[in-house]
């Protein structure tokens, strides 16, 4: 039977469909600018996918279709949504897939369109892209040319110097503006971080190589360079975007530039989920869409929610209803439900691992898959207790966001050697790669760099080098290792089973756990292989890394069971059936690490508003009465009392199923009058015990 094409629009509210109709008429220039702003799990992402969907269906080109998403895997998931919603409308079989290939983050498809319009702009097209360690690696080594490391120890540190760089890029903001804002104790080293920026940029194009902020930096700037613009904005019809609420400045700029009238431009989001401000995403960006395209923005709300119980969405309605701002949205749902969210109390941060992991089994018990279930928390170290309890109970999971794949050594030194062969002016990665051999230290290493760099064929400088006598036996295969990638005389991907074939005998002779890390360059291998290039290859592992396992290849299991481990940041537009929110309580969210400040509380507020309305059946929020503080800032590292956070002030508590974990009394805190107590009595137990073996 021929299938009805539009069957998919019934399945959508009123209000989906007319964000999915809206200005689509094959006839017509693609209609005006669309914002569809939104609460949580009220159908943002779908609404977007069946969009794309119509735009196929309605005969529009998926080669002129650009699709920004927050990440590869919500990429990759849009696109896979979209065109089989599409392809069965349209009864084809074509590979829409293969088409709608403008898809991905700003920061990947940054890199495509730049590699393509490099000539034009003064880029190599071979740069390589740095990724946050390389950045502050680069950002050391210039700081120390500089002699500013050594000027004072007070000097702010590398991480703290990338950071006042990127969120000047990101913010567009003057240096003092930034410094008085978000860095007010580097105020002083304002003269001297300009030096440093300077030097740094300099550096970075000396060496062809970009930063992330380069990407949007660079597409920005291009974007509204007038020999350029009207090529690279006639390239896409149809613009779209996911999560608006977290894009910056930048990337703003750069949907202005590539659709000044905003013609086929879509936007989606929520700003009551804007949780990256700490990376200079502001939620201005849409909050001033309609005026920014005053008078042609159409908005569309949603309001009816379909992923969350009702007790699950009243908390959470509840939770970011006590915000200073105000988000007008009322969201509603027909799925009611007797369980409201659990506020389970628990000892320490063991017991909490214990509760989650004993949950966990429970519901799997009753037929609940462990890719059903999620644990979410503040930061990368805060699971720490719970991969070890899982470890021990042999519950497989994996982990989003925090430590990464990438940042095992052995995956960085085969990466090197691709990233050196691709741009072989990349100090950063030619350094790792050079010191590889024996007997080549750091001195060593930057001669043979100095004459890579001087010439243009890296092979013969290598050739042309007097290696130490102790790398002299390694530096014939080495050479001829880096002549075939260099002039990518083995064709990709067998160029990475050389590469790996070369490093093998330096990893046996650097590592004990040999084996293992050979698995892992073997697991990239094959994952290489699905790479059209090396060039592709390096670009879309260095700005979106596999993400890390309790398997041991450290590469995401594809058919497994198991459970999902998440920052709560990289947990966005996600959803789960079971979730476990950890370390509920003031010291985590909010963190104490901040400054306290009014709009960091708030976007710590609707930070716990995005973990709570991940969840679709059951919510767990765990507090710890005893929590673990690393603060660097206030004497090092403490333990806290806690008892809830702030944000789940008394009056949200009949909303909530408070309970202890196990069901005894809960531990309590020293008291001040106990102490003063003790301290009269002066019992010196020490002095007992050694009384024992007298
Ligand atoms: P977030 O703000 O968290 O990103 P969202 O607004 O993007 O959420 P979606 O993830 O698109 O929401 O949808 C949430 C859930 O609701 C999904 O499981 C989706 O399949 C379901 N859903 C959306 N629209 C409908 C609908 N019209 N009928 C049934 N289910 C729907
Ligand atoms: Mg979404």
């Amino acid at each position: 039977p021929q299938p009805d094409a539009t069957d998919y629009l019934a399945k959508l509210n009123d209000a989906q469909r007319a964000a999915v109709e809206y200005g689509i008429d094959p006839a017509a220039r693609p209609g005006g600018p669309l914002l569809v702003i939104a609460g949580a799990g009220s159908g943002k992402t779908s609404t977007l996918a069946h969009r794309v969907a119509h735009l196929l269906v309605k005969g529009a080109d998926p080669r002129r279709v650009l699709l920004l998403t927050f990440s590869r895997r919500a990429a990759q998931d849009m696109t896979r949504r979209a065109t089989r919603i599409a392809a069965q409308a349209l009864g084809t079989r074509a590979d829409l897939a293969q088409a709608l290939a403008w898809t991905g983050t700003f920061h990947s498809v940054g890199a495509r369109l730049l590699r393509e319009y490099a000539e034009l702009i003064g880029l190599s097209p071979v740069f390589t892209i740095n990724d946050r360690e390389d950045c502050a690696d680069l950002i050391h080594v210039v700081r120390h040319e500089l002699g500013l490391s050594v000027k004072s120890r007070r000097f702010p540190t590398k991480a703290t110097c990338l950071a006042i760089y990127s969120r000047a890029v990101n913010t567009g903001a003057p240096l003092a503006r930034v410094l008085d804002d978000a860095f007010p104790w580097c105020r002083e080293w304002e003269a001297e971080l300009r030096a440093l920026f300077a030097a740094y940029v300099a550096a970075k194009q000396s060496q062809n190589v970009l930063d992330y902020d380069d990407l949007l930096l660079y597409w920005a700037r291009m974007a509204a360079e007038p020999a350029i613009a009207a090529d690279l904005a006639g390239r896409f019809d149809h613009i779209l975007v996911d999560e608006y609420q977290d894009t910056n400045r930048l990337q703003a700029s750069i949907l202005f530039a590539m659709k000044p009238q905003g013609h086929g431009l879509t936007v989606v989001g929520d700003d009551a989920q804007s949780i990256y401000s700490f990376r200079g995403a502001t939620v201005r960006n849409i909050l001033d869409f309609p005026t920014q395209f005053e008078p042609n923005a159409h908005r569309v709300t949603l309001e009816r929610n379909y992923r969350s119980t009702a007790p699950i969405l009243a908390a959470s309605n509840a939770v970011i209803g006590l915000a200073a701002e105000r988000f007008t949205k009322d969201l509603w749902t027909d799925r009611a439900c007797a369980q409201r969210p659990r506020l389970v109390t628990v000892a320490g941060e063991l017991e909490q691992a214990r509760y989650v992991v004993e949950r966990v089994l429970e519901a799997r018990e009753t037929g609940m898959k462990l890719k059903a279930q999620a644990v979410l928390f503040r930061a990368a170290h805060h699971s720490a207790a719970l991969e070890l309890e899982l470890a021990r109970r042999n519950v497989p999971f994996v982990k989003f966001g925090g430590l990464r794949f990438l940042d095992a050594s052995h995956v960085k030194d085969v990466l090197a050697v691709l990233r050196w062969a691709q741009n072989p002016r990349d100090r950063v990665a030619g350094f790792r790669v050079v010191q590889l051999l024996p007997g080549v230290g750091p001195a060593t290493a930057a001669r043979v760099l100095d004459d890579v760099t001087a010439t243009h064929d890296a092979a013969a400088a290598l050739d042309a080098f007097e290696p130490p006598a102790r790398a002299s036996a390694d530096w014939a295969p080495f050479v001829e290792l880096m002549a075939d990638v260099c002039g990518a005389r083995t064709p990709w991907p067998a160029e990475f089973e050389q590469v790996r074939r070369w490093y093998e005998p330096h990893l046996e002779r650097n590592h004990e756990d040999a084996s293992t890390r050979q698995a892992d360059v073997l697991q990239m291998e094959s994952l290489a292989a699905t790479y059209a290039s090396r060039e592709r290859f390096l670009t879309e592992l260095t700005l979106d890394p596999p993400d890390a396992t309790s398997d041991e290849s450290g590469v995401p299991l594809v058919d497994e069971d198991y459970l999902i481990l998440s920052t709560i940041h990289s947990a966005k537009g996600q959803e789960w059936r079971n979730v476990f929110v950890l370390n509920g309580v003031d010291g985590c969210i909010p963190s104490d690490l901040g400054t306290g400040s009014q709009e960091e509380i708030d976007e710590e507020r609707r930070l716990l508003y995005v973990a709570m309305t991940r969840a679709k059946e059951d919510l767990h929020i765990v507090v710890p009465q005893r929590f673990y503080v690393h603060n660097q800032a206030q004497n090092g590292d403490r333990h806290v009392w806690a008892s809830r956070t702030r944000f789940i002030p008394a009056s949200l508590l009949p909303l909530f199923d408070a309970q202890a974990w196990p069901t005894v009394a809960p531990l309590t805190a020293p008291t001040a009058t106990g102490l003063a107590a003790a301290a009269k009595a002066r019992i010196d137990i020490a002095a007992q015990l050694k009384t024992m073996w007298d």
